[in-house]
């Protein structure tokens, strides 16, 4: 009798490209650029009010708290982005917390695809947008942002949806779009402009929009980012996503969240019940802490997510810049704490037959073995016809300390020297 395997849901699945990579960081030990996390503290007040959490006097915050989310972090959550979306958010009925963003995500397209529903994804894609959809028995239908050309410098301003192009995507069985602003890996920031032409499709075809703002926070000076939710006649129809792991740098402690309207809420929260069910309340509890902190400074010098911004803006401008030394023509992020880079003219003269995988696996490979920089190769975030989009290029998180960058710099600068570029 042959044994059972794997559910026909999991067809086709691979491994995600955080296994491979995680891995190889873990065995040559680069300077790691590639997988996104800081490699700094936590803001002092939210790690101390984590371990006051657990051995403080309110004994109840180790066991189990609300499923759809820890009382006290969903009124803090309900108090910032009533705020900021300019309505009233019922803390109970319109928000869910999660096991980082990643589990928002799952319970939003799960709980929303019915099979042969599709959902547009904007290609590059955080990479679990499309076997999500693929496991809902969704179909993704992709639109890739493509980069104008421009004298100077590219800005990820400059990497736009083509709107005839996206209009022809939408059509009767279209349930979800998803919109990752600020962009993960090119920095975009969508305008109003192009949120409102993604909003007005939306209305026109019916269709929900999947936010996933996890970096908020992270803009940089002359940019701002826009809330989906805000657009008129969208709040019915958008569910936003928020990650602690960025909002306060804590990326292992995976806190994430949903908000929107109770309709479509409801429905990430039957699928969260039945899945993990609540989140760790300690967290949870510290998350809150850090939120009413940062409530109260919202807009003053001293705001962590102020502070936070201004630093990354220093760090990008110092990547930018040695990147750009070596040819590597980067992307000038608007926000995020990613870049992507074209190494097209150092690629070209290394020999990569080593290696396996398309061209920018080859050699974000090589990189981390020979020359002990890892980087994450883009096409990951791309369908498989169009991962040629990314063959030449390379991305790089830059939300570490000044000497991790340092370090980065130095090697690309001998790899400069030593391919004579
Ligand atoms: N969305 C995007 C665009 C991301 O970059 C990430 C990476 N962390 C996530 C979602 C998942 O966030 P979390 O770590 O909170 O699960
Ligand atoms: N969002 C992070 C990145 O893009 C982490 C990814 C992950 O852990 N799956 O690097």
């Amino acid at each position: 009798m042959a044994i059972h395997g794997p559910a026909d849901r999991l067809k086709g699945m691979k491994e995600s490209v955080w296994v491979e990579f995680i891995q190889l960081a873990l065995d040559y030990k680069p300077v790691n650029l590639g997988q996104g996390f800081p490699d700094f503290a936590a803001p002092e007040h939210v790690a101390k009010a984590l371990s006051d959490a657990t051995t403080g006097p309110n004994v109840l915050l180790n066991q189990y708290t609300r499923g759809f989310g820890h009382p006290r972090l969903v009124n803090a959550l309900s108090k910032l982005y009533s705020q900021l979306v300019g309505r009233s958010i019922n803390p109970q009925k319109e928000i869910l917390v999660t096991s980082g963003a990643y589990e928002a995500l799952y319970c939003t397209i799960l709980g929303l695809v019915n099979p042969g529903d599709e959902v547009i994804i904007i290609e590059p894609f955080f990479d679990c947008y499309e076997p999500m959809t693929k496991m809902a028995g969704g179909v993704p239908v992709y639109i890739p942002l493509r980069p104008i050309k421009t004298d100077g410098p590219v800005s990820s301003k400059d990497w736009i949806l083509d709107p005839a192009e996206l209009a022809s995507k939408f059509n009767r069985k279209t349930k979800l779009i998803i919109v990752n602003t600020p962009h993960n890996p090119l920095g975009k920031i969508f305008t109003k402009d192009e949120l409102q032409m993604i909003a007005d499709l939306c209305q026109k075809h019916n269709v929900i929009a999947v936010m996933d703002e996890v970096y908020e926070w992270l803009v940089f000076k002359g940019n701002e980012h826009i809330r989906m939710a805000t657009l008129p006649g969208m709040w019915e129809r958008t569910i936003t996503i928020g990650s602690a792991g960025k909002t306060f740098s804590v990326t292992g402690w995976k806190i994430g969240w949903a908000y929107g309207p109770q309709h479509l809420i409801h429905a990430l929260q039957l699928l969260h019940q039945n899945c993990v069910y609540t989140c760790p309340t300690p967290l949870q509890e510290a998350c809150a802490v850090g939120f009413e902190t940062e409530i109260a400074r919202l807009g003053k010098p001293d705001s962590y997510w102020k502070e936070l911004a201004d630093m990354l803006e220093r760090k990008r401008d110092r990547i930018v810049k040695f990147l750009s030394e070596v040819n590597m023509a980067p992307t000038i992020p608007e926000g995020g704490y990613f870049l992507i880079a074209d190494f097209s003219q150092l690629g070209n003269k290394v020999n990569l037959d080593q290696e396996e995988g398309t061209k920018d696996y080859k050699f974000v490979k090589w990189l981390s073995k020979t020359k002990k920089l890892q980087g994450i190769p883009p096409s990951a975030f791309y369908c498989d016809q169009d991962k040629h989009l990314a063959e030449n290029l390379i991305r790089f998180c830059f939300i570490k300390e000044d000497s991790t960058l340092e370090q980065a710099e130095n090697i690309i600068n001998d790899l400069k020297k030593s391919l004579n570029v």
